[in-house]
């Protein structure tokens, strides 16, 4: 490396050392015969100065802008009494510059780094700028931490980590796919996957019975002040389980990471409500447990059991509540009225979060003939549960074990804990509310070339069309689903 040490290492017991730092100018003060820099990087800060005598550098020094690139060479020194700063790690000490090497001199900035009142369309533009601020390279920090803690514990619990594929088919979490266009096979397209639901189904039936990833997910919604057209889950699969054993696993990796990263004790298990109690008590499924006078913790989780089989959508035709592929409790109910189809209940929870869904997850129906019985009461045809499904209820057919899983919503968790003050602000590169990807200026417009290699032509008329808000399209897998 270039450095002998970082930006934020330099203490005392290194005064009289030669050193090379490397990093951005974060201020210049220029005193007349003295110039101080604070060189930063993503360890700290370090105080440099450099004087008049030694010519070179103090020209160099003195021309250049804030945010420039630069390596110093110089002697690590302690700072005049009444001059230090008590409040960071190397306030003690500066370092005398002898040599300026300049990596990039940086014009002037599109915005204030930290200015509070910066239009987010601009930052979002210079994204690469703006992640030199303090806040993001905190809250990436303890994205990257929290991660490495779930995967930790996720290993010790004898999980294992396998990636499924992302050209897929359309999976059943009721959003609009996006869709990848197969120049091989004209005409024809891959889904990206909404989440692995389908795949780590499969893997059970493939004999790996603790499964987990962190997956990227891709879901066509409307945006909303928490929501990215992709983010990330921790998400897993066990066989031979009950709610219970999931629940434990989902409480344990929670307790683990957030006491690793944040050092936050939280209590388990967690609080349990019915999805029919928290309706009749909060009015919601999702119920912030904060402002319940027993649990009034920062951090209040909350699980909320049993949802309903079936509800009826709009047009008043049966849609599935939370998840298709969720076990019901009572089987033999599945033949009864639409009443008793109603008061249906699967094996399926939440976990929320301080009034925010968390996690999804629940038993699976491991049961081809039960599940199929189910899409049919969904409206699905058996052609269309062929088309749509056929692989995997004839996966389900050849000893599927029992299994269930679940899914916690990553960005969620990391803006909650790290009080970020937006979903935006946990990810490096961030989509803006209309999905769009300022710095990149995705999407755009393809070449006639791509165009037609993939097989695709532009039909304006329709483009409009669907501007206009026509947007009550049928979701994935040809399922209609009223919320969530
Ligand atoms: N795949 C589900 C989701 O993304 C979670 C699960 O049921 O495991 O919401």
């Amino acid at each position: 490396m270039i450095r002998t040490h970082t930006c934020g290492e330099l203490t005392e017991k290194d005064i009289g050392k030669s050193v090379k730092l490397c990093g951005w100018i974060d201020t210049v003060r220029a005193h007349g015969k003295i110039t101080f820099i604070d060189l930063r990087d993503r360890y700290g800060k370090t105080q440099c100065v450099v004087f008049v005598k030694n010519k070179s550098a103090f020209e160099a020094m003195n021309s250049l802008t804030k945010e420039s690139s630069i390596m110093i060479e110089g002697k690590v020194g302690q700072r005049p009494k009444g001059t230090e700063n008590k409040d960071i790690p190397t306030g003690l000490v500066e370092v005398a510059i002898d040599k300026v090497e300049v990596m990039n001199k940086c014009p002037p900035l599109p915005f204030e780094l930290g200015d509070k009142n910066v239009n987010e369309e601009v930052s979002l533009k210079y994204r690469y700028i703006d992640l030199r601020r303090e806040d993001l390279q905190r809250n990436i920090r303890i994205r990257h931490d929290i991660i490495k803690a779930m995967r930790d514990y996720m290993d010790k619990e004898g999980f294992l980590e396998i990636e499924t594929p992302l050209l897929a088919k359309s999976t059943p979490e009721g959003a609009r796919d996006y869709i990848v266009p197969s120049r091989v096979q004209p005409g024809k397209f891959y889904a990206l996957p909404q989440s692995p639901q389908i795949f780590k189904q499969l893997l059970m039936v493939g004999g790996f019975d603790k499964y987990f990833q962190i997956a990227r997910c891709m879901r066509d919604e409307d945006l909303r002040a928490d929501r990215q057209p992709e983010f990330t889950q921790l998400d897993a699969e066990m066989s031979f389980v009950e709610e219970a054993d999931v629940h434990i696993v989902v409480e344990g990796v929670l307790k683990h990471a957030l006491k690793e990263v944040m050092n936050i004790e939280i209590k388990t298990p967690f609080p349990k409500i019915t999805y029919e109690e928290s309706m009749k008590k909060y009015n919601s499924d999702k119920p912030d447990f904060r402002k319940d006078k027993n649990n009034a913790d920062e951090f209040a989780f909350v699980w909320v059991i049993d949802f309903p089989v079936f509800e009826l959508n709009d047009e008043k035709k049966l849609t599935y509540a939370h998840n298709p592929f969720a076990m019901p409790k009572d089987i033999k109910m599945l033949d009864g009225d639409q009443k008793q189809l109603l008061g249906m209940k699967a094996k399926t929870y939440d976990l929320v979060l301080n009034g925010t869904e968390l996690l999804s997850g629940s038993i699976r129906n491991h049961n081809p003939e039960v599940q199929k019985k189910v899409f049919k009461l969904l409206g699905l045809s058996e052609k269309e549960i062929e088309d749509k499904f056929g692989f995997m209820m004839g996966a389900l057919g050849y000893g599927a074990p029992v299994h269930g899983g679940f899914a916690i919503g990553l960005d969620r968790l990391i803006t909650i804990i790290a009080k970020a003050n937006s979903i935006r602000d946990v990810l490096a590169f961030p989509k803006n509310r209309e999905g769009k990807d300022l710095m990149l200026d995705a999407p755009s417009e393809i070449s006639e070339r791509q165009l037609k290699e993939a097989n695709i032509s532009i039909i304006q008329e329709k483009k409009k069309e669907t501007r206009s808000g026509k947007q009550g399209g049928r979701p994935a897998g040809g399922l209609q689903k009223k919320k969530k």
